[in-house]
């Protein structure tokens, strides 16, 4: 039998519920500033900087809420930046991360001041330079190299193999960095990779630092000196029992391999930080029988939540309360005219029309990815701070969503 969930924090979900409707985002701020703490805490007294990853979850209350506990932020647009400085987060601990920053983007970054740009091909180097000089500035930046590791994470998720897009190749990093090293408008500080997403074991992560150690130490060979080395983000949650790497295991293992090297750690962390927090709750609106499968139809579709669809995802997803309603194999599906459109299959649970799902690890990749697909608004969005729900983003409404649109009249032509 499946779980209950009643609470999050000390707010009951059932008065949730009542107030804000469904379907609906929750996040538990305890929960959000547990999960920085652990970062903060394995690093210690290291000199480091961890760069919440901002689009796991870009609510400018979460990124507010991480501000102030310190984090710096690894941004992929522009919209990003501005949400970071909208939030009060401070712009000298942003990275800029993207295989297609347009020239709109690296002058808006580079009037900012952030941090440091990850820059992830020979084009776009030549393009930072040409924009820092019409500015008469310089720009920090650091490459993002692939270095051709497995994650052994889903296809859609790793981003460290030689045939993904992102990064420079891990062959052709000497060289580059040795034109950038040439340029008048390029500062170099930093070296940088990020493997994937959701990782569940330590040794692509050895892999890499290991590869990027070479690197570094033949960087500073030729006379190139870094200051800090950004390892990314992926560290996976537990979604389905998976067994986890802790913060402390991962910066414990790069702190060894990185022996007297004087480098800044750096991390982007998103899911492990957000996922955990995040509950969708969703309303059944009916249960029906076709051919002895049972659907449960809930409120919350894949325009809502659509990491099940896109990833295969399996997200635990329980009930509120103990019900008499007969226990049913379910396949917990939205109003969404896809096939596609589940929340999850398979699901032993006893249901009734206006039952209460609550859809766990939901606070990464989820509101997010939220789409407007068949004129749905999208969800509200609540944070939790112990016996207080705050609310931080108001439904959508049906009319705003085709506010932007015109309708063309072609009677009079
Ligand atoms: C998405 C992303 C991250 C965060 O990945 P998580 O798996 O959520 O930790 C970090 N860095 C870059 C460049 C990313 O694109």
């Amino acid at each position: 039998m499946s779980q209950l969930t009643s609470h999050i924090e000390q707010v009951a979900i059932e008065d949730l519920v009542k107030t804000y409707g469904t379907p609906l985002y929750v996040y538990s701020k305890a929960s959000i500033t547990e999960a920085f703490k652990r970062y903060q805490d394995a690093f210690g007294a290291r000199k480091h900087l961890i760069c919440y990853a901002v689009k796991a979850n870009s609510n400018l209350s979460v990124i507010r809420l991480l501000a102030d506990l310190g984090a710096g932020f690894d941004i992929v647009s522009r919209g990003e930046l501005l949400r970071v400085l909208k939030a009060g987060g401070d712009p000298t601990k942003v990275i800029f991360s993207g295989v297609g920053k347009t020239r709109e983007d690296l002058r808006f970054a580079l009037e900012t001041g952030i941090h440091c740009f990850n820059v992830e091909s020979e084009a776009e180097l030549y393009r930072l330079n040409e924009e820092a000089g019409k500015l008469g500035l310089m720009a920090p930046i650091s490459f993002r190299v692939n270095p051709d590791v497995d994650a052994k994470t889903h296809p859609y998720i790793s981003t460290g193999l030689r045939e993904n897009k992102f990064g420079i190749p891990y062959d052709q990093a000497v060289r580059l960095y040795e034109a950038a090293h040439q340029l008048p408008h390029i500062a170099i500080k930093g070296i940088d990779c990020h493997i994937g997403s959701q990782l569940t074991e330590l040794s692509p992560y050895c892999d890499a630092v290991d590869r990027m150690l070479k690197l570094i130490d033949a960087l500073k060979e030729k006379g190139i000196e870094l200051e800090h080395f950004d390892m990314g983000g992926g560290l996976g949650i537990d979604y389905q029992g998976e067994t986890l790497i802790t913060p402390q295991t991962l910066v414990d293992m790069i702190y060894e391999k990185l022996g007297d090297r004087d480098l800044m750690m750096t991390m982007e962390p998103g899911r492990s930080i957000v996922g955990d927090s995040g509950y969708l709750l969703t309303e059944v609106i009916l249960t029906k029988e076709n051919e002895g499968k049972h659907f449960a139809v809930v409120d919350a579709a894949m325009n809502d939540l659509i990491r099940p669809a896109l990833y295969e995802s399996w997200m635990r997803i329980e009930t509120t309360q103990a019900s008499d309603a007969p226990v049913h194999n379910y396949d917990i599906v939205g109003p969404v005219c896809e096939t596609g459109d589940f929340l999850g299959k398979n699901r032993d649970l006893a249901l009734s029309a206006g039952d209460i799902l609550v859809v766990k690890q939901a606070g990464a990749y989820g509101f997010v990815m939220s789409s407007n697909y068949n004129t749905r608004g999208r969800a509200a969005e609540i944070l939790i701070d112990q016996d207080q729900a705050y609310l931080i983003r108001e439904r959508e409404r049906l009319e705003d969503l085709f506010a932007n649109e015109k309708v063309v009249s072609f009677d009079e032509r």
